[in-house]
């Protein structure tokens, strides 16, 4: 008898390889840090506060900041530590034990992670054979549902829903409808002008990706003033700490090299799509992020993984049945994508 819940008993510890020595393409980071002069302005500012006391609750000048970002008035948006501790506080105000919440699969698996944890019932909608999301399905479920949440675009497979699918969705479900835009920077595709129409949507952004601040930790939700001030009772306070709430505002007040760097990852990304499309054993999925995932054909995709990081290289596997025939790789700078490329060319053949 350790005490401890039999949900979380069964649960194994997240885990995820951070080897930095080689070239890291398996988190979906940006490849590239924030420039030095923000860096510099924002130990400028930490030194000029006062740490004994502690940060501004609602992150205030941050939460306006993001408000000028998203053209979305303030008392809608909360900020949180990374936007998986959002996707908790967003469980905890809406689901009780027994729930059921709908989930995609394959899809992010922190959200039946957290279901599992709070005992909640959870109901897999799979992906269609070309990993497009079968939204009659997804309704047909969620419609018995206290809860719909999903990625789009959708990690691990890159792929996303149109605007028309969402509104298909809204139209036909009750519960709550979580739409985590993690990559939004990279599809530009966002459901927030359904806000104003639907009480029952929430999104959820994040800064890790497009914004290179995946070590900051840093994320934000969008929805109904109402539904977001009950959201934010259930979120802890103060987990937005002073050095959070300053890089978040500058990098905001900052986006221009923002922009240039998504450009820069989609350009990166349609060139490794095309290298890997012209490999007679390698099979890419269209991706709308900054990954792209790939079948390996004619070889393990375990073993390809291991040869890979032999040779310095370092991306996703994935144990889950559908998935572990496949790869999934982070676009990086333009020199490790072509190690990437070139490796993987060596260990499959063209
Ligand atoms: N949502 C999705 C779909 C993600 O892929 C990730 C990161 N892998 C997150 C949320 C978590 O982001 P954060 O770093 O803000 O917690």
């Amino acid at each position: 008898m350790t005490g401890i819940r039999q949900s979380v008993m069964e649960l194994k510890e997240y885990y995820v390889l951070q080897d930095t020595s080689v070239v890291k393409l398996n988190q979906n980071e940006s490849p590239y840090d924030i420039p030095a002069e923000l860096k510099k302005d924002v130990l400028n500012k930490l030194a000029k506060i006062e740490w004994n006391r502690y940060p501004p609750l609602r992150a205030s000048k941050l939460t306006e900041a993001i408000s000028n970002y998203t053209q979305y008035p303030d008392s809608g948006i909360i900020v949180a530590n990374g936007s998986n501790e959002i996707i908790q506080a967003v469980f905890s105000a809406v689901c009780e034990i027994g729930d059921k919440v709908v989930v995609i699969v394959p899809g992010f698996s922190v959200y039946p992670r957290i279901a599992r944890i709070m005992n909640l019932e959870i109901i897999e909608v799979a992906l269609l054979e070309n990993f497009s999301f079968d939204v009659p399905a997804i309704i047909d479920y969620s419609k018995k549902a206290k809860m719909l949440i999903l990625s789009s675009p959708n990690n691990p497979t890159g792929t996303d829903l149109t605007i028309d699918d969402i509104t298909e969705i809204l139209q036909n479900i009750e519960g709550i409808l979580v739409v985590d835009e993690a990559y939004f920077e990279f599809n530009k595709k966002t459901a927030q002008e359904y806000l104003k129409k639907f009480y029952n949507l929430i999104i959820i952004r994040t800064f890790s990706k497009a914004f290179g601040l995946a070590g900051i930790r840093l994320g934000y939700l969008l929805a109904r003033p109402e539904l977001a001030q009950e959201i934010q009772k259930a979120k802890l306070p103060f987990s937005v700490g002073i050095f959070q709430q300053l890089v978040g505002e500058v990098v905001m007040k900052n986006t221009k090299y923002t922009d240039a760097v998504v450009d820069e990852i989609i350009s990166g990304r349609e060139g490794v799509y095309s290298e890997l499309e012209r490999m007679s054993s390698i099979k890419p999925i269209r991706s709308s992020t900054n990954f792209i995932l790939f079948e390996v054909m004619g070889k393990s995709a375990k073993l390809v993984y291991d040869e890979l990081y032999k040779k310095k290289v370092l991306v996703r596997y994935f144990e889950n049945v559908r998935l572990n025939t496949m790869l999934r790789v982070t676009i990086g700078k333009a020199h490790e994508n072509e190690q990437f490329l070139d490796n993987l060319n060596e260990i499959v053949g063209s």
